[in-house]
């Protein structure tokens, strides 16, 4: 069943989204080769905290970070270490939520350490644009497979893929509600989409193929064939005017 969420409910989860969209701003200018992942997750931890608000994935079904950093071919749920540092060249996933009176909000974001080759740059750019595309399609009267459609176009379009095992999800006074949103499917399928649902959207595309598997710590997600992946997401409330990005 789909929640939708009342306007108060909305400006909980933008409260929530604004924090969020600080620490993206803090994280560009904090990640550069050397510094560790565990520096990266108490960074962020200490200013959620600051703002009064909650760490949404510390402790989520025993999840022991407040980030998920997730390095070249690791896709999401990476887990922060003080043993791993960044390099020139890498690209890192940042997944992060915070919680503002009992409402989630949810992002993710992947930046380049130093310089990456224009072809990993474009896996950035692209990944990023599909997210755009897929946030434009939140109007009332488009369905969920809009949303799939659009991302998964313009990420193939580019000779990516788009990764199948994990997806994008409602988000309220839970992290993950109904409906699931993949980020591949055909147009004009599934529900409708109306004012006050709260969507987490969260193309995870890699340059190579899209199998993914579960590394021994049963957290982070590879890509099969060690290729690189990149993740952006953005917590969207659709509102009769179209799309409200939460998390901006
Ligand atoms: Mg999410």
């Amino acid at each position: 069943m789909i929640i939708l969420k009342s306007p108060r409910e909305i400006a909980l989860m933008r409260a929530g989204g604004r924090i969020l969209a600080e620490v993206r701003e803090r994280l560009r200018a904090f990640v550069k080769p050397g510094i560790s992942t565990a520096e990266i997750d108490r960074e962020v931890e200490t200013f959620i905290e600051e703002k009064g608000a909650k760490p949404a994935f510390k402790g989520y079904r025993g999840f022991p970070a407040t980030v998920c950093t997730s390095i070249n071919e690791e896709v999401v749920h990476g887990i922060p270490s003080p043993a791993r540092r960044l390099k020139e060249g890498d690209i890192i996933g940042l997944d992060l939520g915070c919680i503002v009176d009992g409402y989630y909000a949810d992002c993710a974001f992947t930046l380049a350490v130093g310089e990456v080759p224009p072809r990993v740059q474009q896996l950035l750019d692209v990944t990023q644009e599909s997210l755009e595309r897929g946030v434009d399609q939140c109007r009332p009267g488009r369905r969920l497979g809009d949303i799939s459609h659009a991302v998964q176009e313009h990420v193939e379009r580019h000779g990516f893929s788009v990764v199948r095992a994990f997806v994008g999800h409602g988000i309220g006074r839970e992290l993950h509600e109904d409906p699931q949103i993949p980020n591949f499917g055909e147009a004009g399928r599934g529900p409708l989409l109306k004012p006050g649902m709260v969507l987490a959207i969260e193309p995870m595309v890699t340059m190579g193929g899209w199998e993914v598997r579960i590394l021994p710590d049963r957290w982070t997600a590879v890509t099969e064939d060690g290729s690189l992946a990149a993740h952006f997401e953005h917590t969207v409330a659709i509102t009769e005017n179209g799309p409200d990005i939460l998390t901006r």
